[in-house]
């Protein structure tokens, strides 16, 4: 689960790590209130959306006056974002976060993730900070150092010595960073992040090491035992047919190609949004109604894939273990009767019940194409939807 910066920075700060004040705002008139409260004399008006990139795309600008504030939040509240995170489609900003400014000397960069080369977790630095880091990583990779950290031990000397090293910090620096990485580590393992980026951490002016920017994902499998954190999700961030999804535990991704696939297994799923590939299309989403699909589970998985109004096609694959094919055929068919069916669908069933399944679909009368495998069954579908088209 992503959250924003304002948010990040806060379960931050309560680690003790060092992060600028700051005060979120959804409103121009809070944001004026807001840098009021801070104090001035810099500020930094900052548009919160679940991406990076936002400084080069206009959504982070350093002002020197209330009036500035106003002008810059009115501006962002409400506008599009178009970050090279956001994709072409971009994000609405619907919140603020008014922060005070620092006077930066130099930018590092600085991450935590979970190294599943190692199983352990894996500290990222790099002198190069900013808003290029993946330019740098493309361009001139040696300029990024991983260290890897001991789950037993925890952060140690040696650790705090290879990051200011690999950043080249004097001694004084040296002696922030130790409970600054103390710290991070600590929120990272004691929250379950499962990715937390520093980008840029600053050196200011005055020699203070600050966390300027923060972006966190949280493991949604441990969410369970963070209430306060599961609280901070933010759903108009997400697509309104994932979080339709979550509510019936399907795993569904929403990808931007043009055919739903309705698929149960995760390796089948792959399989099959390869194989459309490999015939000349894009699949529409990744979707693994699982083991235990019910019917109304089915149902709902059709639901949001005919939702999509991307979709020019379906492709239902289902090889029947657990799942039993007529469950499968009577949630696509409980399905269409209730929201209708305006694109080509291609049924292939295999397994437990296939005969008692297909007998469901044949004697709905409904316009289904079925297909004996899936080689045959990808072929089918796009051809299908060229011919539609
Ligand atoms: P993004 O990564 O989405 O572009 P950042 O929060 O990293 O957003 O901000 C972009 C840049 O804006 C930073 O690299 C930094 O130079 C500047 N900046 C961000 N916050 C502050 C701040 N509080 N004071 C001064 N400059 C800032
Ligand atoms: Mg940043």
């Amino acid at each position: 689960m992503n959250v924003h910066e304002y948010q990040a920075k806060t379960v931050l700060r309560d680690f003790g790590v060092p992060v600028p004040r700051g005060i979120p705002a959804f409103t121009a008139d809070e944001a004026v209130d807001a840098a009021k409260a801070l104090g001035g004399p810099v500020w930094v008006v900052k548009a919160q959306i679940h991406a990076g990139g936002r400084g080069k795309a206009g959504g982070v600008k350093v002002v020197k006056s209330a009036d500035d504030v106003k002008k810059e939040a009115t501006r962002l509240l409400g506008s599009i974002l178009v970050t090279h995170q956001t994709g072409a489609k971009g994000k609405q900003v619907n919140r603020l976060y008014i922060e005070e400014g620092s006077a930066i000397d130099k930018e590092f960069y600085l991450s935590m993730l979970v190294d599943r080369e190692t199983s352990r977790v894996a500290i990222v630095v790099s002198t190069e900070g900013g808003m290029d880091i993946e330019q740098v990583a493309h361009d001139t990779p040696d300029k990024i150092v991983s260290i890897s950290v001991d789950p037993v031990a925890n952060i140690c000397p040696h650790h705090v010595r290879s990051v200011s090293k690999a950043l080249g910090l004097d001694a004084d620096l040296q002696k922030q960073m130790s409970p600054l990485l103390t710290n991070l580590y600590k929120a990272f393992v004691d929250c379950d992040m499962s990715m937390l980026e520093i980008n840029p951490l600053v050196v200011t002016k005055d020699k203070k090491l600050v966390c300027l920017d923060a972006k966190v994902d949280f493991d949604n499998n441990a969410l369970y035992a963070h209430p306060e954190i599961a609280k901070l999700r933010d759903e108009t961030e997400e697509d309104p047919k994932e979080i339709e999804a979550s509510k019936f535990d399907l795993n569904y991704i929403a990808l931007d190609g043009t055919i739903g696939c309705m698929v149960n297994g995760a390796g089948l799923a792959m399989a099959s949004m390869d194989i459309i590939k490999l015939y000349g299309m894009t699949p529409a989403n990744f979707l693994d109604v699982g083991g235990s699909a019910t019917k109304e589970r089915v149902t709902a998985a059709f639901k949001i894939i005919t939702s999509d109004p991307n979709v020019k096609g379906i492709l239902v694959n289902i090889f029947g273990g657990i799942m039993r094919c007529d469950v499968i055929a009577e949630g696509v068919v409980a399905a269409v009767k209730e929201v209708g069916l305006k694109v080509p669908l291609v049924v292939r069933l295999e397994g437990t019940n296939v005969e008692l399944g297909k007998k469901i679909i044949a004697e709905s009368k409904l316009n289904v194409t079925s297909a004996d495998d899936l080689d045959d069954a990808a072929q089918k579908i796009v051809k299908a939807v060229k011919e539609a088209a």
